[in-house]
């Protein structure tokens, strides 16, 4: 462990944030957590926990909520959107432990962030601490809040998402960039289908449109559905409006039966209309001092699902750096070295919208393990 280094503060408490606290306790660092939220409220929307995500979950103290919670799909099934024709048909259940030695599963956000956050000591959570500036001395970061309070640190993590108040005070502001894609997005309980059985996991795929459905809980009692599409512009400020179920009908009229059933089952006030925003591969990782982790580094298209997985890689790989280097310079470039050749590849892979379309080898993505690679010293890669 570096000697210089003691006090960690974390801005942002979401799912990167919360997991890179709890590793950095677990290893002695005494880690403060600093959320600009007033409160935890469990949010609803759906996520893939895919098994290089859930190595993470384990190593944190997680995983055993998650696997309780989560639904756990017997296969991850790709499908023609009109003619629902397989186009690759992933086995996971007992298969995804044997090939990728973790179980997939898919749940709430609410369920996933609230699992990491019993890792994580309660008492060095703060609410409603809202950065507004960052201020870097010799050895000691400043660290400044919208509600005109301070708190000091040897060291800042930024995991503060999209539009990173860490990342503008390292780079300069940037406006994230409008994908082009929006996506429909709601959850009702299963009952309502009245009786349709949905597959546990399917990914319809038409040429620019696409949709997943899956369920979001053990007992597959709660249905979930994202649906994808273009959209020339998004004129307001606000991550999501409520949907218009008649224009979500309309767009996706031509996918297949089981698809447009599951639309029209919706209820009205669960859909919502969600923006996609990204930032071209040019990530922003800080500095020895000031480092910046999931989102905020690297944000990108969620069309692989591996963007929160991608956060949670980081804080793992994070942490065994600042645990075995010398000094914060050391660990900032293993940290850096050890994972942009493989941040770089699944932001391209996820720009592209290809993965798992045509029958692959997705071991790549899932049997990586965070955990246990090893740490690259070598010359950084850069986009
Ligand atoms: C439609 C969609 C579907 C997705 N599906 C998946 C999926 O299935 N699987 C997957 O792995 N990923 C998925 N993702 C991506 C995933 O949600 C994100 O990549 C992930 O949440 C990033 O985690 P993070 O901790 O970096 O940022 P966030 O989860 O955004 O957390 C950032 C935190 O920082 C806080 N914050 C922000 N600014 C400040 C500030 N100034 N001061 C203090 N706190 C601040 C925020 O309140 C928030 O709590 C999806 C994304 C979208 C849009």
């Amino acid at each position: 462990m570096i000697r210089s280094i003691r006090r960690v503060a974390v801005v942002g408490g979401g799912i990167g944030g919360a997991a890179v606290a709890a590793l950095l306790q677990q290893a002695g660092f005494d880690a403060r957590v600093y959320e600009q939220a007033a409160s935890f409220v469990p949010v609803g929307a759906g996520i893939h926990l895919s098994p290089n995500l859930v190595k993470v979950l384990d190593r944190i103290g997680a995983g055993e909520a998650v696997r309780i919670k989560g639904c756990r799909p017997g296969a991850f099934t790709n499908r023609d959107a009109a003619t629902g024709e397989i186009l690759f048909d992933l086995p996971l259940g007992d298969a995804s432990l044997q090939a990728f030695n973790a179980p997939f599963l898919t749940l709430t956000r609410g369920d996933l962030l609230g699992a990491i956050l019993d890792c994580v000591n309660p008492d060095s959570i703060e609410y409603g601490k809202r950065l507004s500036g960052v201020k870097r001395h010799s050895e000691q970061v400043d660290l400044h809040f919208a509600d005109g309070s301070e708190a000091q640190a040897d060291l800042v993590i930024g995991a503060d998402g999209l539009r990173s108040k860490t990342r503008e005070f390292l780079a300069g502001f940037e406006a994230p960039h409008y994908s082009g894609q929006v996506a429909f997005r709601g959850s009702y309980p299963t009952a309502l289908l009245g009786g349709e059985r949905m597959e546990d996991l399917t990914k319809w795929w038409a040429t620019s449109t696409f949709a997943l459905t899956y369920y979001l809980d053990a007992a597959r009692d709660v249905f979930y559905f994202a649906a994808m599409t273009p959209q020339p512009s998004w004129p307001t400020d606000a991550s999501f409006v409520p949907g218009d179920k008649s224009e979500m009908l309309e767009i996706f009229a031509g996918f297949h039966p089981a698809v447009q059933r599951a639309l029209r089952t919706a209820p009205p006030e669960c859909i919502k209309k969600w923006a996609l925003f990204e930032r071209p591969s040019t990530f922003v990782w800080g500095d020895p001092r000031v480092i910046l982790l999931g989102d905020a580094c690297h944000p990108m298209r969620p069309f692989m699902s591996q963007g929160a997985a991608m956060a949670l890689e980081d804080a793992a790989v994070l942490v065994r750096c600042l645990s075995e280097s010398r000094s914060c310079e050391a660990a900032f470039d293993a940290y850096v070295a050890t994972r942009s050749e493989r941040l770089l590849h699944v932001h391209e892979v996820s720009s592209q919208n290809t993965f798992m379309r045509m029958p692959c080898d997705p071991t790549w993505v899932f049997a990586y393990d965070p955990t246990r690679m090893p740490i690259q010293t070598g010359p950084i890669v850069t986009s």
